[in-house]
């Protein structure tokens, strides 16, 4: 069986030019190498056939199986930000203001299947793992409910969304456009809403209402996170539209402003 990989190299063999060769003397017509990266991108050696030394490089798109999403009617809102901030409680006042006013709503919240979320909290996984781990949770919660969702002309309210994971896995140490190239194909929300509170008063929260704190709730973590948070609007606007609240309002508030900006983009 031909890989579309071989194909790949076929056809960059088929189309390269002449290449001049020091130890040769003279152009020779050159064999291709593959190197693969894990971003979705893939490094082409050229090479003389004889020597085989490298004569030239360059970066290509790799083939991978396409997971274009297709045009949704509805519109798909994530609540973003650090642990503590009260995104479930917003989330779910701003559900009920929604349904109130006779929108049809799905809530869901990421991570979305109990085993992975189990697995996530339970184990020290390393943080690339983490990263794809994540993007099969988001991909399977996507194609099973919120793009069947959108079709139907739903609105989706999301507990979370890609932007966590940018967010979260970039501190733990891993390149943002790994994070992207791992979640190449993920639909990204329409609206994002970004609870931004002072990580001191998140960290309180959190120490009063849980039995005990994880990696994600240092207060180290949470100072960081908040940081990377503000700056996410700025480097995907052409992506989404974003929100940014001042999460020490209170909720009812806080939900009737977002109630208000959804409606701007209805
Ligand atoms: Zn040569």
């Amino acid at each position: 069986m031909t890989s579309p990989f071989l194909f790949l190299k076929e056809e960059i063999e088929k189309e390269a030019q002449l290449m001049f060769c020091y130890k040769c003397g003279k152009s020779v017509k050159p064999i291709v190498r593959l190197l693969p990266t894990l971003i979705g991108t893939v490094e082409v050696e050229y090479l003389c056939p004889v020597h085989k030394i490298v004569l030239a490089k360059e970066i290509r798109e790799m083939k991978l199986p396409k997971r274009e999403v297709k045009v949704a009617k509805g519109l798909y809102i994530s609540v973003d930000g650090i642990d503590g901030a009260g995104k479930t409680t917003f989330a779910k006042e701003l559900v009920k203001l929604l349904k109130m006013d006779g929108f049809e709503v799905l809530y869901v919240k990421e991570p979305h299947i109990p085993a992975i979320k189990e697995f996530l909290y339970k184990y020290d996984i390393d943080a690339d793992a983490e990263v794809y781990i994540f993007a099969t949770d988001r991909i399977i919660l996507q194609k099973t409910a919120v793009i069947p969702a959108l079709e139907s002309g739903k609105l989706v309210v999301s507990d979370r969304s890609i932007y966590t994971s940018i967010v979260y896995q970039s501190i733990r140490g891993v390149d943002e456009e790994f994070i992207i190239g791992v979640n190449r194909g993920v639909k990204y929300p329409d609206i994002v809403f970004i609870l931004d509170i002072d990580a001191e008063l998140a960290y309180n929260r959190l120490k009063k209402t849980r039995d005990s704190l994880t990696k994600y709730e240092s207060l180290d973590f949470l100072k960081e996170a908040r940081k990377l948070f503000l700056e996410i609007p700025k480097k995907y606007s052409k992506l989404s539209k974003f929100y940014i609240l001042d999460a020490s309002k209170d909720v009812k508030t806080l939900a009737k402003e977002a109630l208000t900006k959804i409606k701007e983009n209805i």
